[in-house]
């Protein structure tokens, strides 16, 4: 706790805001990516700190909320045959699929577990070896080491009973298509700490380059996220667009070699559609040929499934800052945590989900000294 109450330092956020307030000289929009960032944000009230102006934009680092709805109703059809186990983690059985979730699925007899590693489906795989266990595997780079490494093992100790169904996706190509957007107001970016701290940052310098746009790698405590802004707005102010590694105490520039050869090793990379935005290429990972044989997808010959969005829900356009959760006419009426229309509203780190929780009532300004930063 000493460690995380050093980042929560109410006199060093005054100064961070202190610092923010007198760099900026005109208006500017900030998209933090990864929905870690943005439940700080908005728990914090930082979003509400920050100078007139300064505006910060949620982006679609959520893993969950990005997961394709046609994933989610595979992963329903897969969980819904006889003789199989699907282990997932506890945040996708909320996650409405066309027409049902995963928590249904286990009400009408399906074995659902809820797992905290890949490492316990393969370990429910070799206690079971007259069942088939899928793990349904998503996330960003951050989630996609483990569970490489968990096919990687099922295939070297020949547990064949174990499949993965798999929907990762990468964070480089996400910020390029926020980028190519017409619609895109971002002009500087808060990188994901955690994404970097696998791959590192060798990815970032051509896309600041490109798009001419600073990329800070930021972390999740309130004074890494205050730290990121400052470090932005100043390469803004400036007229710069490089990339800066503001959490060198989790990233370094070559990230996890160790991880990646893992990623190498299990997954290639393919063009993933994700929810609510369409299909961007070179975005995601599938298991690599020589891993077919632990694919669910191919195990399973889930084709043909016909989805269904809810015209109600605009959870695309929250994933890609072009709204706020709570512009959306059914944020905390038709769409609430316990009757979620979209993935946003029931992620962990969904914005839908971080407004309901923390700004359920509005817009309320926070006054500074009642903030939980400051
Ligand atoms: S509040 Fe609900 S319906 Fe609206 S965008 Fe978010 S998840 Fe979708």
């Amino acid at each position: 706790m000493k460690y995380l109450a050093e980042f929560q330092n109410p006199e060093l956020a005054r100064g961070l805001l202190d610092d923010i307030r007198a760099a900026v000289t005109r208006p500017w929009a900030l998209m933090e990516v990864c929905g870690g960032q943005t439940h700080t944000i908005i728990r914090q009230g930082i979003d509400q700190l920050l100078p007139d102006g300064v505006e910060l934009i949620h982006g679609p680092g959520c893993p969950v909320c990005v997961t394709p709805l046609e994933v989610i109703d595979k992963a329903l059809a897969i969980a819904a045959r006889p003789g199989v186990i699907f282990c997932s983690f506890g945040d996708m059985l909320r996650v409405p699929g066309t027409d049902r979730d995963l928590f249904r699925v286990r009400s009408e007899g399906g074995d659902v577990r809820v797992v905290y590693s890949p490492l316990d489906a393969l370990r429910i795989a070799t206690e079971n070896p007259d069942r088939e266990v899928v793990f349904f595997g998503i996330g960003f780079e951050t989630t996609a080491p483990p569970n490489a490494m968990a096919v990687h093992q099922a295939r070297k100790r020949g547990i064949r009973n174990f499949s993965m169904l798999v929907s990762h996706v990468r964070v480089p190509p996400a910020i390029d298509a926020v980028m190519g957007s017409p619609d895109c107001r971002v002009q500087g970016f808060l990188a994901a700490g955690h994404v970097c701290s696998v791959m590192g940052t060798s990815e970032y310098p051509e896309l600041a380059a490109r798009h001419r746009v600073p990329i800070v790698v930021t972390g999740f405590e309130p004074l890494d996220i205050l730290e990121g802004i400052r470090r932005v707005v100043r390469q803004l102010e400036r007229g710069e667009h490089t990339v800066d590694n503001a959490y060198p105490r989790a990233v370094r520039p070559e990230g996890n070699p160790a991880a990646r050869a893992m990623l190498a090793d299990v997954f290639e990379v393919t063009d993933r559609a994700w929810r609510g935005i369409g299909t961007i290429p070179l975005s995601g990972w599938r298991l690599s040929p020589r891993y077919r044989e632990h694919d669910a997808e191919h195990r399973f010959d889930v084709v043909d499934i016909a989805t269904r969005e809810p015209a109600a829900c605009r959870s695309g356009e929250v994933l890609q800052g072009l709204l706020k959760p709570n512009q959306c006419e059914a944020f905390g009426t038709d769409c609430t945590p316990r009757s979620p229309l979209g993935a946003t509203m029931v992620s962990s780190e969904g914005a839908c989900a971080a407004y309901y929780l923390y700004r359920r009532l509005g817009t309320p300004t926070t006054p500074l000294e009642a903030s939980s930063v400051v």
